[in-house]
């Protein structure tokens, strides 16, 4: 019944998240020196949401959000010796070494052999391709796309040039805005893995969304198993 199984990466095959939940740390700790307190860490994230429009989404639009919020709260009066701790900052987060999901590699041998598989991420598409590489899954995948977004509209035109029918493809991540809902609005099929750390920003309600084609499953070692369900 399915013809393709595409995965998202970034806090689906590897850890991301906790890289900026670090990140936001050492902003407060830089930021400590200036009297400004916990509070500014709901900014970190108000802030980057508001130059997704700018920046798109990945390591740099967080370190240029995280600048201009300090030049916002500090009144200008922030050092440079702190905005070059920042950018320090920047280059450790797209340098970091990836660290995969437990029992990733064997669920990717086990079901590339059943089905051809793709890779759907955003994100810095330097950082992306350079993750990919070092993590040594890039073979498991005959086909990779790094968007800049993933909206319905992204999703169709990758369909389209694959040549692949919405209803025989299936979109496994760990956020339901961006892997769940665009998908399931275009007549494809989604897993979701909910026990993944997610950004809140990828939070959305499932509500109003027809969840026939869609489960839930905690780990990917589960996955497998879910496409398996759907298939019946
Ligand atoms: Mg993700």
């Amino acid at each position: 019944m399915f013809d393709w199984i595409a995965f998202d990466a970034d806090d689906t095959l590897w850890k991301n998240e906790e890289e900026y939940l670090h990140g936001r740390q050492v902003f407060l700790q830089i930021l400590a020196d200036y009297n400004i307190n916990q509070d500014a860490l709901e900014r970190v994230d108000e802030f980057e949401v508001e130059n997704i429009q700018y920046y798109g989404y990945g390591v740099m639009s967080f370190a240029l959000s995280m600048i201009e919020l300090a030049i916002e709260l500090t009144g200008e009066r922030i050092h440079p010796g702190d905005i070059r701790k920042l950018l320090n900052l920047a280059k450790a987060m797209l340098t970091a070494e990836v660290e995969m999901f437990d029992g990733v590699r064997q669920l990717l041998e086990e079901i590339s052999k059943k089905y051809p598989l793709m890779l759907i991420t955003k994100g810095d598409l330097f950082h992306q391709q350079r993750k990919l590489e070092e993590s040594g899954l890039a073979g498991f995948f005959q086909a990779v796309e790094v968007v800049s977004d993933k909206t319905p509209e992204v999703y169709r035109e990758i369909l389209e040039r694959h040549k692949i029918d919405p209803q025989r493809f299936i979109m496994v991540g760990n956020s339901l805005r961006s892997d769940v809902i665009p998908v399931l609005k275009l007549g494809a099929w989604a897993i979701y893995l909910s026990d993944h750390l997610t950004w809140s920003h990828e939070d959305d309600p499932l509500a109003e969304i027809s969840q026939d084609r869609y489960r839930e499953v905690k780990e990917i070692s589960q996955v497998l198993n879910a496409v398996e369900a759907l298939e019946n």
